[in-house]
């Protein structure tokens, strides 16, 4: 594990980094669930043209606030109930997400949700944890009309590079000054790539490991989040050795 870290090249040693707070940005759908609810939900009703959507989003040809909006509006509103109990009673969490929150709360990390999901299945699916609503960023949804209709009230801000990203973690990100604070973004995939090069560590699977690995940034690979504890108290040590005279 120690070697590991040290070769993802992320700064582990100097007094100036330990200084810095950390706080985590930890994305959603694929990471503290352990499946993509859009495309679970998108799949179970089966609109005919998800599948396009899904592959230009993924592939980057469509930006996520295109791809996630046009895909929903292929489902009528009049789907509400089914889409929010199917989508609540088929996510999984992930294991460790609560040792990972209790680790935080312990050693005084702040820890925002930083998700491309929706509100019906992010808030009902993170009640049981008791996160802040206010660190908890997420779309949000209309059923008020013919179709469903996502809302984003967390688009891009004028710096970010990508400015479609539907709720956007740069922005969010960015928030939180880089010379002050130690910035570890949590993710899987397509929506947490421009976070990710903002980020001083990555923690990743999927998607955003090969991200990752194409662009050189330091990320360390994980499964569970028990994975990224161990990983944070490790790196913890790491510094507090390198504060020593
Ligand atoms: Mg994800
Ligand atoms: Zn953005």
């Amino acid at each position: 594990m120690t070697s590991s870290l040290i070769e993802s090249g992320f700064p582990v040693s100097s007094s100036a980094e330990a200084a810095r707070r950390p706080v985590i940005f930890c994305d959603f759908d694929g990471t503290i669930t352990e499946n993509d609810n859009i495309i679970a939900i998108i799949r179970r009703f089966n609109p005919e043209g998800w599948e396009q959507i899904a592959q230009d989003t993924i592939d980057q040809r469509k930006s996520i606030k295109q791809g996630v909006g046009e895909m929903f509006r292929l489902l009528p509103a009049a789907l509400k109930d089914e889409v929010i109990d199917y989508s609540i009673s088929n996510a999984v969490i992930r294991a460790g997400f609560q040792e990972l929150l209790d680790y935080c709360k312990a050693e005084n990390i702040e820890f925002f949700v930083t998700s491309g999901g929706i509100d019906f299945f992010v808030y009902p699916l993170l009640s049981r944890f008791g996160i802040p609503e206010d660190h908890i960023y997420c779309n949000s949804s209309d059923f008020s009309g013919e179709n469903i209709e996502i809302v984003w009230p967390h688009s891009c801000d004028e710096e970010c590079p990508n400015g479609q990203c539907g709720m956007c973690k740069t922005a969010v990100i960015r928030r939180f000054a880089a010379d002050k604070h130690d910035r570890i973004l949590i993710g899987d995939s397509v929506t947490d790539f421009e976070g990710a090069k903002l980020a001083d560590l990555v923690f990743s699977r999927s998607h955003l490991t090969t991200k990752c690995r194409e662009l050189g940034l330091p990320h360390v690979e994980f499964t569970t989040f028990h994975d990224v504890v161990a990983s944070l108290k490790e790196r913890q040590q790491l510094q507090k050795a390198g504060e020593r005279p």
